[in-house]
């Protein structure tokens, strides 16, 4: 392998039932920067069936071109169908980055692409830069259980690999004037039914009704120090009058008082809200990893001292049972 015949950063262009995954877009975001520092073309890297149409939405967001692979078996995702035709690509146009979200599909698809291209993948990275005397990508991610950041390199194989949760980027503001036909290219498939050992006999959707903490502007998120799911029944009166939602620490979450579609942090979600009400969690480096890019964070901690209280922007001494009952009260005697 000739490092020098790698060049241009991909990303997987991850849709379901025609949505892009909104994690795709961050990476263009994000994308875009690395490919800038390397002098290369961004790439979004599109499979499904009937997807037009997200390709001008990738253009939008950043991507300087649309590789599109178009095809019925492509409709829905398949570890062997989607990693066969990512693999071809790359053999054949030598990215040297390739970013998947690590998402659901993504987590089963990056690993089985790196282990059959012989190449490293990073996961669930926090931040990336290049160092810009090799061109390696410097992938930095928690690690040993979040005690330390570790920064990793993958300086003898490519494409280098990575791949990132939802929230972590920011996506660009949408760009209309970087839409055009010329830039979606239709690739030709190798690809057919013998390719793919599994069948999608039926999609169930899981008819789940719980929030998307990543897309709530204002987040009051509960731990341990919460004492009991009836008390939690206060942080969703305290959410819903400032328009919000609830979200939990993990120790919540573990004591089942909530469910774990809303634990934020290294092994749940990263959110960045508008507001942050931090209700008795004590701040461990895990949950801070989830939520310190949030604009604006309000901690009640009845101990002064609790690790929350530094990436506070307004740190509240005292017990929660009285502050958010008062803070509800407070914030309905403003509203009326
Ligand atoms: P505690 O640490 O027990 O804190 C409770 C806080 O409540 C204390 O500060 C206390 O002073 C305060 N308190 C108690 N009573 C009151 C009251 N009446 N009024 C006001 N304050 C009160 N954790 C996550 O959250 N998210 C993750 O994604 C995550 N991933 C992890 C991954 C790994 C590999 C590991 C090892 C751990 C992970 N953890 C994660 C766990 C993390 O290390 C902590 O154990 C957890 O965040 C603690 O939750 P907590 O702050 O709710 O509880």
């Amino acid at each position: 392998m000739n490092k020098a015949d790698y060049k241009g950063v991909w990303v997987f262009a991850e849709q379901r039932d025609g949505e892009l995954q909104k994690v795709s877009l961050e990476l263009l975001g994000k994308g875009k920067e690395m490919a800038e520092k390397l002098s290369v073309e961004l790439t979004a890297v599109l499979l499904g069936h009937n997807t037009e149409k997200l390709s001008k939405e990738l253009l939008a967001h950043g991507a300087d071109k649309v590789l599109a692979a178009d095809n019925e078996l492509l409709a829905h995702f398949s570890t062997d169908g989607y990693a066969k035709v990512i693999c071809d690509l790359v053999n054949e146009r030598k990215p040297e980055i390739l970013f998947i979200g690590a998402t659901f599909i993504g987590r089963d698809l990056g690993p089985r692409i790196a282990a059959r291209l012989s190449t490293g993948l990073t996961a669930d990275c926090t931040s990336l830069d290049i160092d810009a005397e090799n061109r390696d990508l410097l992938a930095t991610r928690p690690a040993f259980g979040g005690n330390l950041i570790a920064t990793i390199v993958c300086s003898d194989h490519r494409p280098q690999m990575a791949t990132v949760r939802p929230g972590v980027f920011e996506k660009l503001p949408v760009n209309d004037a970087n839409v055009s036909d010329d830039k979606i290219e239709k690739v030709a498939l190798n690809l057919t039914s013998a390719d793919i050992r599994t069948k999608v006999v039926e999609v169930v959707k899981a008819a789940k009704t719980i929030a998307d903490i990543g897309e709530a502007k204002v987040l009051v998120a509960g731990g341990r120090g919460v004492g009991s799911k009836e008390n939690f029944a206060r942080l969703e009166e305290l959410a819903e009058v400032l328009g919000g939602t609830v979200a939990a620490s993990r120790a919540a979450i573990e004591k089942e008082w909530v469910d774990k579609d809303l634990q934020v942090g290294q092994t749940g979600k990263t959110v960045r809200p508008t507001l942050y009400i931090a209700c008795g969690i004590s701040g461990a480096i895990q949950h801070l990893a989830g939520m310190q890019d949030s604009d604006y964070i309000i901690a009640i901690n009845k101990d002064a001292e609790a690790p929350i209280m530094k990436v506070a922007d307004l740190a509240i001494v005292g017990d929660l049972n009285k502050v958010v009952p008062e803070l509800i009260a407070q914030i309905k005697a403003s509203n009326n």
